[in-house]
């Protein structure tokens, strides 16, 4: 999720990046244990019910679920599941994953009164080898944006990287949707475009921590909302794909707080 945030950037101490770091622990886990269940046959919904079962057994709060997004509707569900044109923002259904579908799941949790973030997604079953490399290039572009985590570089040091990658590969990056600055709210400044400048924005600082969340089309970057207020998908009908990660910035260098781990142990792209 990506709305507009007050200016400030909080920095955090080195005590609350530790509370974050069990957030996104557990963000970590619930992640695993969705990823266990994508195959063909499975409801959108489902996912969403074992993801809130176990983020509320062990003591956390779907940062999602009933989150304001100054729309009419709260979001009702505790994970974002966009299904192959659907980009972000797609709502937990009765729809039946199918094999050759790609599905995203964006999750967020509080633990310690601080939120984690992250996304990842998915091919249900055999996918074609097309929907495979978007998914590669998009899971690497996050990488290569984080690598931009230096001192001295700034926030659009990360967006040009993640943006220029991309479109090298032949895809286009989303403008709507940002990632964020995070920390007792899901969404802080700074915004974390996708897209950019070289040398713009926020510098790198001690206690940075933010929601590095690339999203990449495999047509054009054109993208609309559905009448539910939330779901985003592509103008021309092509898949989407988005990974996000949770990242600090301490002693100069990055700190992925958040995990794939749970995720690599019983799944790869
Ligand atoms: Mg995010
Ligand atoms: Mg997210």
């Amino acid at each position: 999720m990506g709305f507009t945030q007050k200016k400030t950037i909080l920095y955090k101490t080195v005590d609350e990046i530790n509370l974050i770091k069990q957030s996104a622990d557990l963000l970590g886990r619930t992640h695993g244990e969705v990823a266990k269940m994508i195959q063909p046959g499975v409801k959108t919904i489902d996912l969403d019910k074992r993801a809130e079962e176990c983020i509320r057994d062990n003591g956390g709060i779907p940062s999602f679920k009933n989150f304001d997004g100054g729309v009419k509707t709260l979001f009702p569900g505790s994970l974002c599941i966009s299904v192959n044109d659907t980009v972000v923002h797609g709502i937990p259904s009765k729809y039946v994953l199918k094999d050759g579908d790609v599905v995203s799941i964006d999750c967020g949790v509080i633990l310690n009164e601080f939120h984690s973030d992250s996304a990842y997604t998915y091919g249900v079953g055999n996918i074609s080898e097309e929907k495979r490399n978007l998914l590669l290039a998009t899971k690497e572009s996050l990488y290569v944006g984080i690598a931009q985590m230096l001192p001295e570089n700034r926030i659009g040091d990360v967006s040009y990287a993640i943006q220029n990658f991309v479109e090298k590969k032949g895809y286009s990056v989303v403008r709507e949707l940002v990632g964020h600055g995070i920390g007792r709210n899901l969404h802080e400044a700074p915004e974390v475009p996708n897209f950019g400048k070289k040398g713009v924005g926020a510098m790198m600082k001690n206690g940075l921590i933010i929601a590095i969340e690339p999203m990449v089309n495999l047509g054009k970057k054109e993208v609309r909302q559905l009448n539910d207020e939330w779901t985003i998908v592509t103008r021309d009908q092509t898949p989407s794909a988005h990974f996000e990660h949770t990242v600090a910035f301490y002693d100069g260098k990055a700190e992925i707080l958040t995990t794939f781990a749970y995720i690599d142990a019983v799944y790869s792209i």
